[in-house]
């Protein structure tokens, strides 16, 4: 009994039968011994039967507890399952775009590593497409935002069926904007694709009314360049000649493809004028500020975004997207975001119009020497409050392993000047940038907001203003194009509110109506109410 029962630790139906069965034998042998006294035979009976009984007792223990031991291990099982399961959700919804179900411009950073590694190492050559959909905001307007979603759903389906077994990626970069990564060996070979698209696009035949030009159905306008054209080892480069090269597309007639050719003439013209101008723009006044509100859940103007502008002498515009970076390359940018920050502080921050101004600064700027102290030399000169300055640093800037741009913020900060961190979400970087810098507000990208129409979209951007209130940073979001998205970040509680909606960039002379711009009535009742 005590063998099986405690030693052995059978199973407890088991145990029951034979110990009961020894029991029994026992005492049917020991009642027919009958030369045995009656003392002995009640010591012994006793004997067994407590031995019987303990040694069952604890059998059951035993088998109690082996049964809790398996019952948590399963349990443990389907958890950490669950947890599987879940993590594998959020990887999945963390790189695809709620709209589109393609690829999100995180995993299409990630995938643009992985081409440029390939044609670093290997030689395996590839090009980035970027296709943008012709007058989508006029769309819009048009036909609401709903309409809006559907037509680009429509139109990624048909790209992505453009592009079936050419082992491409495709990707929503944000807005109306989509990246194509396409492993080709030559311009005409990414022609032909891009061309593809294009017509896939058109032949869909989606109805654009209020187009104000010939066409009265949806086009993309699309832009390409070829790793093997770019000089140099940064793939930041071969996105900003893709650009170029749609902006080129969007310049001309659109509906068209444009491929970054580095041995055209005319590209290189165009290129020319633009670092001609970037050169001279400061002296000739072509450079100039537009600013834009930033406003808190009451509505109240807390502070504005200076954004640069650049026109060519007869007056056309060129796009940031477009000179930022080529002022970036050209050095250019220290000496124009110094005049950013001066002209920002004349013609807003000395008199009391706004209570702050931000100003966006590159890269180059923080890591140039003595930034800090130039920017403190100008608000000296102004005689403004360090506290009415706010610095934009773009999650771009790849902090980590940046020391003399985290020594550059903390400089500035001891100054008293505000750091805020732009588009935040964008890449890889945003993590480690709120972990290594403190933050006085985190401006989360507008892609998120774009994309919180749909259950997934929102789940995600729940997520990222939570994320963004535990780094104890005050939360902005930028973007806000509608009164539905206002509402819905009101309700998120985010602290600060930046858009189309809430007013539009107006330079210095007009800062007041368009500050003015928004109901404001309207928002303050709003948020009373929330
Ligand atoms: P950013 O700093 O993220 O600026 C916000 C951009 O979003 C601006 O574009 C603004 O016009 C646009 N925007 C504002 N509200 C909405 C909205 O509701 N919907 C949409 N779709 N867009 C909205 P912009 O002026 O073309 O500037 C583009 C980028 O160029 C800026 O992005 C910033 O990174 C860079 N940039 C602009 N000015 C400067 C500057 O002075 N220095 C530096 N280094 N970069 C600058
Ligand atoms: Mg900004
Ligand atoms: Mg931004």
């Amino acid at each position: 009994m005590l063998g099986q029962n405690v030693f052995f630790n059978f199973r407890f139906f088991v145990a029951a039968v034979s110990s009961t069965s020894i029991l029994l034998f026992s005492q049917i042998t020991l009642l027919h011994e009958f030369y045995l006294s009656v003392q002995y035979l009640f010591v012994v009976s006793t004997l067994y039967f407590s031995t019987y009984a303990l040694t069952l007792f604890v059998n059951w223990k035993l088998n109690d507890e082996r049964y809790l031991v398996i019952l948590n291990s399963v349990r443990a099982e389907i958890r950490q399952e669950e947890a599987i399961e879940r993590g594998e959700a959020l990887l999945r919804l963390s790189s695809t775009d709620a709209l589109t179900s393609l690829a999100n411009r995180r995993a299409i950073d990630d995938q643009l590593r992985v081409f440029w590694q390939a044609w670093q190492t290997s030689q395996r050559s590839f090009a980035v497409v970027l296709i943008d959909v012709d007058f989508f905001k006029r769309y819009n307007d048009c036909y609401g935002h709903q309409k809006g979603d559907t037509c680009l759903v429509a139109v990624a389906k048909a790209m992505v069926k453009a592009v079936e077994g050419e082992h491409c990626v495709l990707g929503r970069f944000g807005g109306e904007e989509f990246i194509l990564l396409v492993p080709a060996t030559s311009r005409k070979n990414i022609a032909a694709i891009a061309e593809s698209v294009r017509h896939s696009v058109e032949d869909l035949q989606i109805p654009h009314e209020q187009r104000p030009d010939q066409s009265h159905v949806v086009t993309v306008s699309i832009g390409a360049a070829l790793s093997d054209d770019i000089p140099g080892s940064k793939f930041e480069r071969l996105v900003t000649e893709a650009d170029r090269a749609l902006y080129n597309a969007k310049n001309g007639n659109r509906n068209c493809v444009r491929i970054f050719d580095r041995n055209d003439p005319n590209q290189l013209d165009v290129n020319e004028n633009i670092a001609d101008l970037l050169r001279t723009a400061e002296s000739r006044n072509l450079v100039s500020l537009v600013y834009q509100p930033i406003r808190d859940r009451s509505g109240r103007v807390v502070a504005v975004e200076a954004l640069m502008r650049l026109r060519t002498p007869s007056g056309k515009s060129i796009s940031p997207a477009v000179f930022i970076p080529l002022a970036e390359q050209m050095g250019l940018i220290v000496q124009l975001g110094r005049w950013a920050i001066r002209t920002a502080c004349r013609e807003l921050l000395v008199g009391q119009l706004v209570p702050a101004v931000s100003v966006n600064v590159s890269a180059l700027q923080l890591r140039s020497p003595g930034f800090p102290l130039s920017v403190a030399a100008i608000l000296t000169e102004f005689g403004v409050a360090p506290q009415r300055l706010i610095i934009e640093v773009t999650e771009g800037l790849q902090i980590e392993g940046q020391p003399e741009i985290v020594q550059s913020i903390q400089e500035l900060r001891l100054l008293g000047v505000r750091i805020w961190l732009d588009d935040f979400g964008t890449g890889f970087a945003g993590l480690s940038c709120v972990r290594e810098v403190e933050f006085d507000a985190v401006k989360i990208d507008r892609s998120f907001l774009q994309a919180s129409s749909t259950p997934k979209g929102a789940e995600m951007l729940r997520g990222i203003v939570d994320l963004v209130r535990g780094t104890g940073s005050q939360v902005l979001m930028e973007g806000v194009e509608t009164q539905e998205q206002r509402d819905i970040l009101l309700g998120l509680q985010v602290d600060l509110l930046q858009g189309f909606y809430l007013g539009r960039p107006a330079a210095a002379a007009d800062m007041m109506p368009a500050i003015a711009h928004v109901a404001n009535a309207a928002f303050l009742e709003r948020s009373l109410s929330a």
